[in-house]
């Protein structure tokens, strides 16, 4: 540039020396235009004409260059300004997402009831991760057969089948190892064979994310969400996942204590029927709602006969054996009626059966007398039987108050003593 300028000036003095000569010349000499004048004239001329157009189509070339710098500054800039508008976008994104960590927390706290939990946890994890859009399946472990469950699903599409109630092999690579998976493109995942995870399930699944629920190094189950898409999840939302799944294994953890209690509360230890309490508690919503669809409903009183006598002959140990065989052969004999048995105390039970009415209640107390009294009890290497009396009364051709039902029933049940024993008799 400064070589430039000064090259620049000589030309400008040669241009102006050649033409005060050329003017000069006839002054002086008298003459018309020298030859001196005209020698040192055109050549000056027509270099500084040349460095001219050189000077200025280098200046053309340096702007140029100058204009290229500046747009690729330009689009070293956009290219920076993209990548931090990206990054202020997801960290808009983590900061939502965290945010609502708070109201999770809240809500889980809110409810010791495994259903609330497990809802939660999943929409939880729908909105916030999956952007409301795929499936997401929520898993609960069976600690004796080590079997999964599914309990909850979310769908995008009500119409897409879960054929895998109790995991597939994703699921069970969870529970195996413990820890978190994510497969961005199952097409590339070369841990699982393709071919027999689609000749197993008709649903298409091309990425996921799965996190353990652990509590206190005991696994509880498992949180999967799924699309059809590949690359549908990354590292951050397996990262949030596991902070959600580690959060929620916690309440999960409270919910199934809770629920076990509550089962313990409701149940008769030794049998596994339902307390006197809560039958009756049931009772009442169920004649309610009987009268309200105008439906009939059958309670069974049932009493062991002559148990003291089997308790003093073989013993109390024994006593208990039978308690538990007659409420097996109640579960077994009466499941497809959908009924709600109960240990009423001692050696009686209680058997409501919602929908029946007193004929065909008589038949199904009559079929379940004949088979305790034909089922053979090994007890001290002697086979033994027990016989049962039932009594029997409706609701609402009896009575229409749920307490005056059981009195009815266990009034029966003494007629049924009365005339012998080993029998039927309704009101
Ligand atoms: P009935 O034919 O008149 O019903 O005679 P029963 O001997 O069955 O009636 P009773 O009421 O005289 O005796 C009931 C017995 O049931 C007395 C008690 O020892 C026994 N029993 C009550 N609860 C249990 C229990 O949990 N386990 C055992 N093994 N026996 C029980
Ligand atoms: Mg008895
Ligand atoms: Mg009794």
């Amino acid at each position: 540039m400064k070589q430039g300028i000064s090259r620049k000036k000589i030309c400008l003095f040669l241009s102006l020396s050649s033409l005060i000569l050329l003017i000069i010349n006839p002054f002086f000499f008298h003459q018309k235009i020298s030859l001196s004048a005209f020698l040192i004239f055109i050549p000056a001329n027509t270099f500084i004409l040349f460095y001219l157009l050189r000077f200025f189509s280098d200046k053309d070339a340096l702007a140029l260059t100058q204009a290229e710098n500046i747009k690729e500054q330009i689009n070293v800039i956009n290219v920076e300004i993209e990548k931090v508008r990206d990054f202020s976008l997801s960290l808009k994104f983590k900061i939502t997402r965290y945010d609502n960590l708070k109201k999770v927390i809240e809500d889980l706290t809110r409810s010791l009831r495994l259903e609330v939990v497990v809802k939660v946890l999943s929409s939880t994890v729908y909105s916030l991760i999956s952007n409301s859009s795929g499936i997401v399946l929520f898993y609960l472990l069976d600690n004796h057969s080590q079997k999964l469950n599914l309990i909850h699903s979310i769908k995008e599409d009500n119409q897409t089948a879960i054929r895998s109630k109790e995991g597939d092999i994703f699921d069970y690579w969870v529970l195996r190892h413990s820890r978190e998976l994510i497969i961005e493109d199952l097409k590339n995942d070369f841990r699982f064979d393709l071919d027999a995870i689609r000749s197993r399930e008709m649903r298409p699944v091309l990425s996921l994310i799965s996190s353990p629920l652990i509590s206190h190094h005991s696994l509880l189950g498992l949180l999967r969400l799924e699309r059809d898409k590949s690359g549908s999840f990354n590292q951050d939302d397996l990262r949030f996942l596991s902070l959600v799944s580690g959060l929620g294994a916690v309440a999960l953890e409270n919910s199934l204590l809770f629920q076990k209690t509550q089962d313990l509360a409701i149940h008769d230890d030794l049998t596994g029927l339902y307390t006197r309490q809560y039958f009756i508690g049931r009772l009442k919503d169920e004649a309610k709602r009987c009268q309200r669809l105008d439906q009939r409903l059958a309670l069974m009183m049932i009493d062991i006969d002559f148990f003291k006598q089997y308790n003093d002959k073989f013993g109390h140990t024994a006593g208990d054996i039978v308690l538990k065989k007659v409420s097996f052969l109640l579960k077994g004999g009466l499941s497809e009626l959908n009924p709600l048995l109960c240990r009423f105390g001692g050696e009686e039970f209680l058997v409501m059966l919602p929908g029946i009415d007193k004929k065909k209640a008589n038949a199904v107390a009559e079929e379940l007398r004949q088979k305790i009294e034909k089922e053979k009890i090994l007890l001290r290497r002697q086979n033994t039987s027990i016989t049962v009396s039932i009594g029997l009364a409706c609701f609402p051709l009896d009575t229409k108050d749920d307490d005056e039902l059981i009195q009815q029933a266990d009034k029966a049940m003494y007629d049924a003593k009365r005339k012998g024993r080993n029998r039927v008799c309704s009101i």
